[in-house]
């Protein structure tokens, strides 16, 4: 036998007993005649001890163990003296009898601990010693978990798990397709599937009303923090329902996440808020509501005074930093090259200090008096000791621009607790996005979404002001899923796809599955799909997906470790008719 017990098991209660354990050797030291080696599995680690005064013929082995050796130890549990309080195991220590070394190891490229000396890189190339440490263990742990409780919760809620292909046709979700060539069918593609939508769809029309799935899916991006690949959705889909029926089901399963996982009561319903106001207040379509510090638009109290940034600009809008009047120049200065930085795209910033002793001193003082600039403070709110920030520019620029800011303000003044969660729902988002580049809409969800009933007759006239009946839910400026009610009926969906541009011939070679579905009874339905990793990582507290997937890819999409994308064999290559190209 191996194991008796795991080493994060043994307690005072143990003391007297005759035990096993197995694991890798954490770390070992010389004391005297004494050897202390730290043992370790996913569940803890337990201090063992070699006597050279009770158990000589061990010493020597003992001598010789290395990091990350795996061994099986026999001994007796016994009080330790020197009592490590930070250790669940911390009150005993195993007096060790028998020792076999089951297996040596090289001397790992980084510190396996909870702080590792280990950069990014070497860690992804041997990520089977990363996901050793605790912190790993920790999050894959808390995902593991995650998912059961998903699985419990929609279990009790009637809803059936059911699998869906990965090999599969071209679904629009918004990125390239990765695709998949077919020995047996020469010439053509599978594509995998961005997102299982059409296939939940078609479900609703079998009649299984409520479908979910934890579920990979592809899409080939460009990759950021938050963004892998392939990644996992909690996908979820249901039948004769209308907005409001998809978004309760769904805030009872964020609630009892929340509840089994973080042990957070969240009261009450969550906020319904529409795109246009986020936009307006948080100048997001994902705002972080944890904290308040709202746009103020100052575009008419501002513009024509003379000062000509203002004058040319389309939107001038501010945030009031609670007690920053006392910002130095630096301080100014700092906050300005973080505006200008390319990711932000801002030409400037302007502030103003509303000074305790009821002054004003501002970057505008040329342009506008304290009494204009009094006028910006009332409405802003500001107090004195505030400080307001002050963007203009391009409309929609200056919205991101100036929410970034906010964002970096709120880190600054401690405003976004990782133990606070402000939950919501963005709802009326617009249904169609224009494209100045092609020339050309773009679903802004994606082109199965309804548009709100009042808004149908827009089609025709204004499609870029029709709104669609799709929802996102955001926490903590997080997007952790969206979904929207579908469209179900033929000829409403033959419009979508004409207002999208294509020619009805592409849209019957792309969807004619669906549309021929559509004739045989297609109930109403609408869904919703969350980002498993996104949640997860939300939940651990960390920035990065990366920390919640076991074996995720770099920034270019490789994995480091597996070394893979790679070239194929030309064997490969010619089963498949195909030939590959240098690029230019
Ligand atoms: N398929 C959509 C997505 O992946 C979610 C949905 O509409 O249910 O974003």
């Amino acid at each position: 036998m191996y194991r008796t017990h795991t080493c994060g098991e043994l307690r005072t209660e143990h003391i007297g007993q005759k035990v096993t354990l197995s694991g890798w050797v954490q770390k070992a030291r010389e004391l005297g005649g004494m050897t202390f080696v730290d043992i370790r599995d996913r569940y803890g680690i337990t201090q063992l001890v070699f006597d050279i005064s009770k158990n000589p013929e061990l010493s020597a082995p003992a001598r010789e163990l290395g990091r990350e050796f795996v061994i099986k130890v026999t001994g007796e549990v016994i009080e330790r003296e020197n009592k490590n309080r930070k250790l669940p195991t911390g009150e005993i220590e195993l007096l060790a009898t028998e020792l076999v070394i089951l297996n040596k190891s090289e001397i790992p490229p980084f510190t396996i601990e909870d702080e590792s000396d280990g950069g990014d890189e070497l860690r992804m190339k041997y990520r089977y010693l990363d996901l050793r440490r605790g912190p790993l263990q920790k999050s894959l742990e808390l995902r593991h978990k995650m998912g059961i409780e998903v699985r419990n919760f929609l279990h009790n809620q009637g809803f059936f798990e059911i699998e869906t292909p990965y090999l599969i046709k071209s679904t629009p979700e918004g990125a390239r397709d990765f695709v998949v060539p077919s020995r047996m069918n020469t010439n053509q593609f599978y594509a995998l599937p961005q997102s299982p939508q059409t296939f939940k769809q078609l479900l609703m029309i079998s009649g299984y009303d409520r479908y979910f799935q934890i579920v990979k899916c592809f899409r080939d991006e460009d990759l950021r923090a938050d963004r892998q690949p392939e990644f996992t959705q909690i996908d979820c889909e249901m039948a004769f329902v209308e907005r409001d029926d998809v978004l309760n089901v769904f805030e009872g399963l964020a609630k009892h996440l929340f509840k089994e996982i973080k042990g957070v009561e969240v009261e009450g319903g969550f906020q319904k808020m529409p795109y246009e106001t986020a936009m307006e207040l948080y100048g997001s379509d994902k705002p972080d509501t944890r904290f308040e510090m709202t746009f103020n638009d100052i575009t008419d109290m501002v513009k024509g005074k003379g000062f000509v940034v203002f004058d040319k600009a389309e939107y001038i809008a501010g945030i009031c930093a609670t007690g920053c009047a006392s910002y130095s120049r630096k301080e100014l200065d700092k906050l300005t090259d973080f505006v200008r930085k390319p990711q932000i795209g801002a030409q400037g910033l302007i502030y103003v200090k509303v000074n305790e002793d009821g002054t004003f001193k501002s970057s505008v003082d040329k342009f506008f008096d304290a009494g204009a600039q009094k006028a910006w403070a009332d409405k802003m709110g500001a107090k004195p000791g505030d400080l307001l920030l002050v963007m203009a520019g391009d409309k929609n620029k200056t919205q991101s621009a100036l929410s970034e800011l906010r964002l970096e303000m709120g880190k600054r003044l401690g405003l976004m607790d990782k133990n606070k969660f402000s939950p919501l729902w963005v709802v009326d988002f617009p249904l169609l996005e224009w494209d100045d580049e092609n020339k050309r809409y773009h679903a802004m969800h994606h082109p199965f979404t309804s548009p709100i009933t009042d808004d149908m007759h827009l089609f025709d006239t204004d499609p870029g002001k029709i709104k669609a009946n799709a929802y996102d839910l955001v926490i903590n400026g997080v997007e952790i899923g969206g979904g929207s009610i579908r469209i179900h009926d033929r000829e409403l969906q033959q419009k979508m796809f004409k207002a999208l541009g294509f020619s009805p011939e592409e849209a019957e070679e792309q969807f004619g599955f669906l549309m021929n579905a559509f004739k045989y009874g297609a109930p109403p339905h609408g869904g919703v799909a969350f980002g498993f990793d996104r949640w997860v990582s939300l939940f651990a507290g960390f920035d990065s997906i990366r920390d919640v997937i076991a074996f995720p890819k770099n920034n270019s999409g490789r994995d480091v470790m597996i070394d893979s994308p790679s070239a194929i064999a030309q064997e490969q290559l010619n089963e498949l008719y195909l030939k590959t190209l240098k690029p230019e």
